[in-house]
Formats: structure tokens, sequence, C-alpha cells
């Protein structure tokens, strides 16, 4: 008898978690069901991604890794086995996350949807004159690629003005680029090369002087060598010199201060030879229907399916068939306004997601495990409807879809829900309600509560202090938009994924009014070393009372200097460089991972060691000190809604919303400034949105300007003021549909966020 055929089937069927205990889970037992669309809701840090990402992903990496040779796995990032007592019955996992795609230059929504290629292969067949097979149209191809630009329709080049100072000699200080500047050996070489006087101004130089200065090449120049006697050197002028050291080369061969050095003198253009379209003159000459294959790029998706269903010739049919069947998917998640050409890196996080959606959704696969954080992220209500059908799709595929989420529209989609909570923290890590949305809705949990709510829009608004305007902006898919920013006041930027909000808000308005305050979503400080403690400053008063206390140096209590674990160096973690391997990260074992060196511990502040201390979460911290310094930083933590945090988390681990907040912390006690958020909700629990939005009061409140990009109604309709941009995404949309309060927006019958905001009051 062996025990797996025999495990009754109902096993196969869920995924068995027993005694997860990955960060603040407690001992959770799961059965997820597999098969099904399952949703985990929650408060934010109640323990969502600890079981989606930190448990179920982590773990079915590790399994599949061990799948491979050791020849292989080497070459695979190392996955530590997540803290649990059992992880059964898992499928391979796919994590679809928000990460930002690839700053490469190369890759646009073509190449990375793969349906570039099949466009390649339309104009091999059907272009005319068709220019070869089908690599000849592609720019990451050196036969099809422009020679000016090597393919990425820009150019780099110096740009004089930033490079020399003409007013000046050589002698006192021309060249402004300081790898080459007065006294370096690059400047020697053109200095004492006997061509020119060093002493005269550059803008005093003949016609061929200038021309040989900066472009003079090849011919060989005496120089005194350090022992006084004469040597050759081959002269190369200055900007010769510059490209073939900054511009031809592999810009990451570089170090930091090199690139950094480089970037200051240069500019950036559209390439002239291709003007950017990327290909060369060959590939470009090629036409379908009076368009090249740059040209059909250039079209928004919806506008291109049109231009490819007008194909008629017989071989091309069927290709143009196969690319509009793919065109279709990126329509049906609503990203109809992006063109083939655009660069994926510079996709928003939540455009990012559905593009990589809809490349699962044309693969094969089947018994996957697919996991979303947050897919509404950056989706009008308006597109909700469509996201849900993409994630049936794939369960009807045969996969498990489990997906971390906070929207009431994306909740309904689920056959399963789990809530996690019911705090956040250490007062979460449970599973507080499992069962279907009706239920969850009748339930007794904060989530089921929530779901019931319907609240009015806003009716007393406050009066702007002024209007902070911006004129004529057609930036991307803005129409020469003028649009008022009430100024003191709570304004929230609504529309559809793709009416112009970030180009208006992000780009144009804070170009104008350069003293706005962004507070984003980006990573904050990159040492390993920071943590909520050093970011709101409390690392120096903490050492200063725990010497004061104990008669101990105060250097003794920083894990960077005096205190740092000697075995790990205050790093926690121990990095073992193998050679052919990559190097492996494990707990050091001297200080167990909290860095300091272990009689450190032995000194205690009111019964607790500095490593104690930086375990507190900010609200447990609140009471633990009632010194005024103190006490005044750490609220602020909790005022932003992060009591859950430790002092000592790394801020590595925060989420983007979290950061955002972190960053807000900041900002709390400041007045008259303008703070401009973009989707401040994301990963928000509806009870979290009450926070955030309590926050952004207090800012007004405090005279300060607050201009938030939402999609989240709560938000929309305890904003002051609206400023609704459509009607649609890409070419139609970039006007402004809407401006006024909430409660006239109601009203609007133009507006598609109005026609949500009408459905979501009571
Ligand atoms: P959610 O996904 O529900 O927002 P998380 O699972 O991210 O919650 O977090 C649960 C708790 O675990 C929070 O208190 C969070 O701060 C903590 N946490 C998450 N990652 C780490 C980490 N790497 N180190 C320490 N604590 C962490
Ligand atoms: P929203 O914030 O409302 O989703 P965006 O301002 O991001 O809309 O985009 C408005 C239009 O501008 C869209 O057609 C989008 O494709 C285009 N766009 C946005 N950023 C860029 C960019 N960096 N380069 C080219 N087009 C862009
Ligand atoms: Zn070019
Ligand atoms: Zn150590």
């Amino acid at each position: 008898m062996t025990p797996t055929s025999d495990a009754p089937a109902v096993h196969r069927d869920h995924i068995v978690i027993k005694g997860a205990r990955e960060n603040n889970l407690r001992d959770l037992s799961l059965r997820i069901p597999k098969e099904k669309i399952v949703v985990f809701t929650g408060v934010s840090g109640s323990g969502k991604s600890s079981v989606v990402f930190d448990t179920v992903a982590v773990e079915s990496q590790r399994q599949l890794n061990e799948t491979f040779t050791w020849f292989i796995r080497n070459r695979l990032p190392k996955y530590e086995r997540p803290d649990a007592d059992v992880i059964d019955h898992l499928a391979p996992a796919i994590v679809v996350d928000q990460k930002p795609i690839g700053g490469n230059s190369r890759s646009t929504v073509g190449t990375m949807t793969d349906i570039y290629s099949v466009i390649r292969v339309l104009f091999s067949r059907c272009g005319e004159p068709s220019a070869g097979d089908s690599s000849v149209y592609s720019f990451n191809d050196p036969q099809g690629m422009c020679p000016e630009c090597d393919g990425l329709g820009r150019v780099v080049r110096v740009d004089l003005d930033k490079f020399l100072d003409t007013t000046k000699s050589l002698d006192d200080g021309a060249i402004l680029f300081p790898p080459f500047a007065t006294g370096t050996y690059p400047w020697q070489l053109v200095a004492e090369s006997g061509l020119f006087d060093p002493g005269k101004p550059l803008r005093d130089y003949t016609r061929e002087e200038w021309d040989l200065f900066l472009y003079g090449k090849g011919f060989r120049v005496p120089r005194l060598n350090h022992t006084g006697s004469m040597g050759h050197n081959a002269y190369e002028g200055l900007v010769e010199r510059f490209e073939r050291l900054y511009i031809k080369r592999d810009l990451s061969a570089l170090s930091e201060r090199s690139r950094q050095a480089a970037a200051g003198v240069v500019s950036e253009r559209t390439c002239p030879e291709c003007v950017g379209a990327r290909l060369n003159a060959k590939a470009l000459a090629s036409r379908i229907g009076g368009r090249n294959i740059a040209d059909l790029c250039a079209l928004e998706v919806g506008d291109l399916i049109g231009a490819l269903a007008g194909i008629g010739d017989p071989v091309g049919r069927p290709i143009a068939a196969a690319a509009v069947e793919r065109l279709r998917r990126l329509e049906a998640i609503g990203l109809s306004y992006l063109s083939l050409d655009r660069q994926t890196s510079t996709l928003s996080g939540g455009e990012a997601q559905r593009l990589k959606v809809v490349r699962h959704l044309g693969s094969s696969l089947t018994g996957m495990t697919y996991i979303f954080d947050e897919p509404s992220t950056g989706m009008h209500p308006r597109d909700i409807g469509r996201l849900n059908d993409l994630l049936r799709q794939l369960r009807d595929k045969g996969n498990t879809v489990l997906v971390v989420e906070h929207d009431p529209d994306v909740i309904e989609v689920a056959d399963h829900v789990i809530d996690m909570g019911p705090g956040a923290g250490t007062r979460g890590g449970e599973a507080v309600f499992q069962g279907t949305v009706e239920q969850l809705r009748a339930s007794a949990t904060l989530t089921g509560r929530c779901l019931r709510r319907s609240a009015p829009v806003k009716a007393d608004f406050r009066e702007p202090s002024g209007w902070l305007t911006v004129t004529g902006a057609a930036l991307h898919n803005l129409k020469d938009v003028t649009a008022r920013f009430p100024a003191g006041v709570l304004t929230a930027v609504t529309g559809v994924a793709g009416s112009g909000k970030s180009t208006l808000v992000s780009r144009v308005f804070t170009a104008a009014h350069p003293e706005a305050i962004v507070v984003d979503q980006s990573a904050i400080g990159t040492s390993r070393r920071s943590s909520p403690a050093t970011y709101i400053g409390i690392m120096d008063p903490l050492r200063r009372l725990f010497a004061k206390a104990t008669g101990a140096d105060p250097g003794l209590f920083s894990h960077n200097s005096k205190g740092a674990c000697p075995d790990c160096d205050g790093n926690g973690v121990i990095f073992t460089d193998l050679a052919f391997m990559d190097p492996v990260t494990t707990l050091c074992q001297a200080c167990h991972g909290t860095r300091y060196r272990p009689e450190v511990l032995r000194h205690r502040l009111r019964g607790r060691s500095i490593v104690d201390v930086l375990a507190l979460t900010a609200e447990e911290a609140l009471d633990f000190f009632p010194e005024k310094t103190l006490h005044t930083r750490i609220r602020t933590l909790n005022e932003v809604g992060l009591t859950y945090l430790t002092l000592g988390q790394p801020l590595s681990s925060l989420s983007g919303g979290e950061r955002q907040r972190i960053k807000l912390a900041d900002q709390l006690h400041r007045t008259g400034q303008i703070y401009v958020l973009d989707e401040p909700t994301t990963g928000l629990h509806m009870a979290d949105v009450d926070t955030l939005v309590a926050l952004l009061d207090r800012l007004v409140d405090a005279g300060n300007t607050v201009i938030v990009i939402e999609h989240d109604l709560d938000v929309i309709r305890r904003a002051d003021w609206i400023i609704d941009l459509g009607p649609g995404g890409g070419e139609h949309g970039g006007r402004v549909v809407f401006e006024g309060t909430p409660a006239r927006l109601l009203e609007s019958p133009d507006s598609i966020t109005a026609a949500h905001l009408r459905k979501a009051v009571p």
C-alpha cells in the first residue's frame, strides 16, 4: 500500500498548509481550493502577502528548483524553505506582480507581447517591396536596425555647452567634463600637443583650430614623458575621445561616477537618421497599404486592429488575423490606448501587470497557480469587469488563481474568499473568515461590514484659498488642456486608465509648480540597514537614552559601529561567495540575525535590550517611550496607520503603499505645501482607506494643498474638488470632462466616473 495513491482525493483538490509562521502568521492552517479563484482580503499588514507570496509562491518555486539538476539549480536564485510544518499539493506558481518591466530601451509593448514578431512576418510576406525575411524588420537585429542609433531611435551626443566653457583657456579650466579637466592625462594630450596655445580662450580659436580641437584624429604628436625624453602620441580630438570612451561603449561597463559625469555633459534626442523609427532605410521603405512597419506600430492598439482588418491579400490575411487575436486581448484588458512601439519601461506598475496577464493568457499552460498582487491597481471601475473576465479565463483553463485584492468589484469574482486579520501585524496573522462572497458580506468581519456599507458624497466642501493653473498642456495625449487646481483643499483627479491623469498631474502640473512635493511609492534608501527607526530619525536619541540608563558607551547600541556583531559585521546575515555560484546568504549564527554583539543585549532600558526595542511595533513603542522626542516621532508612524511595523524591520520589506505612508509621516507637521499622490489607496483595505482620507484631511486642515490621482470611489466621494479626464483612454482621452464638487459630478451626463459613482452612493 502506498500512502500517496490512497490519500483521499479531496486533498489533491486543495493546497494544504499547516502551521505557517512566516512574518506575523500565527501557526496558520489553511486549505486553499484548487482550480478556483481565491481572493485574499484583510487590512494592510494582516498577513495576505505572507501567505500568498512568502509561503505558497516561495515554496512552489523552491520545490520546482529541486527538480532541476545540481548544475541548473546553482544558477537559480536561492529560496529558503518557508517557516511552516506542512505545505502540500502545490502546483508551479507564476507570480504576476506590479514590478515595472525592465529598464531596457529595446523592450516595447510589441516585443514583449510577441505581437511585433507576427507583424514582422506579415511584412516579410506582403511588404512592398519586401526587404527579405522577417529579421530585417527587427530593430534588435543588426540586419534591420538603423545604423546611426543601433535601433534605439534616440541618439546621445555631447552637449558642447555643458562640455566646454569657451570663455576660458585650456589652462584655466575650459574643459568642464571632470575626467578631462585641467591637469588630467586627457587634458595633457591636448594642451601639451603643441597644436594649441593653452593660454588662449577657446572662443578665440580659428575655425581650423576648433575643428582640430574637437574632431582631429589619427596623426602623431610629440609629447614629453616623465623622464624628459621625447615620446609620441596619437592625437585625438576631445569629442572623438569622449564618444569613443563614453558613448560607443556599453554604459553598464562604466563606474557609477564616470556614468554620472558623462550624463552631465550629454543630451539625448531623436535619431536624425530614422527619426525615431529605429529601423534602417531598407526596412522602412517596405509598405503595406501605404504604411511602413513603424507607422503601424505607432498606432494605438484599437486603430491597429482596424488597419490589419483591412488586409485583403490571401497570404497576409491569416497572419494579420493572428496579430489581431493577440491585440484583442490587449483591448480586452483595457490597454487599447497603448501603441506597440511604446517602451515598456515607461508603463505604470498596473499597466505592466496587465501586460503580463496578456502574455500568460496566450500560453497553453494548465495546472498552474497564478498569483496576482492587487491587479485592480490603476484601473478605473469601468475596466474591472474585463479584468474579472480574464481571471475567469485563466481559471477555466484549469489553473488555480490566487488574488490579493481590496477592490469590492474584484472580490465579487471570487469562488472562495480567505479574509486575514483581525488586525495588522501582531494583531493579525489568522484567517478570520473562509467562504463565499455572499457569506463574507453577511459576516461580522471588518471586510464584511465594509462591503455592506454605502455612504453619501461629501456635502460640506472647503473653500479654495486660491487657484493653481496649468494652461495649454499638450504632452502625450493631452489636448491643449487648461485645468485649475484649487489651493488649500483635497482634489481628486479621476478618469479611465490612459485618460491622461498621470501626464497632467505628475508631469505637467509638477513641472509648472516645482515646489509641489510628490509622495510616491518608490523605494526609500537602498541600504539594507535602513528601517522605520532610521527613517524617522530615532536611532540617535535611542542610543543616548540607552547610554544614560546603563552607563555604557552610546556607540555600543549601534549595529553600524561598536555594537556590530563581529561575525556578520552587523548585517544579521552571512554572505558566502562560492566559485561559479551565486552568493548564498544565511542567518548569522552568532547574533541570530539581531546584528548586535551578544554582550550589548545585557544592557537594558526598563527591562528591554536594544534588540527587544527594535522588535517593538510602532504601537507598542508609543507606550514604551514617554520621552518627548521619541514619543512624538513614533507617534507619526501610528498616525499614518503603520502601527504594526516594527521599528527595526528592513524598509525593503515594505509594500509600495506602506512606503508612501511612511513618506507621509515625514510631512505631517508642515504647512503651506502642495502634495501630489498617485493612487495612495494601493494596498489599502476599505478600512485603511478611512485612515488615509483622515490623514489627507488633516494635511489639508493644516493649510496644505493635496492632489490625488484616484480610482477609489470612497476617496472620490470625500474630496472637495474633482477634475475628471477622458472621456476615453489614449487619443480618445486627454480632455477635462468635468471640474467641480463631487455632488455636482453625480449630475454629470458625460463622465464615466460619474456613472460609477452614482451606483456606489445611496
Ligand atoms: P499584507 O499583505 O496583508 O499587507 P504582509 O503579509 O505583507 O501583510 O505583512 C504581515 C506582517 O508581517 C506585517 O506586520 C509586516 O510588517 C510584517 N512583515 C512583512 N515582511 C516582513 C519582513 N521581511 N520582516 C519583518 N516583518 C515583515
Ligand atoms: P492615466 O494616468 O490616466 O492612466 P497617462 O497619463 O499615464 O494616463 O497616459 C495618457 C496617455 O499618454 C496614454 O495614451 C499613454 O499611453 C500615453 N503616455 C503616458 N506616458 C507616456 C510615455 N512616457 N511615453 C509615451 N506615451 C505616454
Ligand atoms: Zn536611428
Ligand atoms: Zn551576526
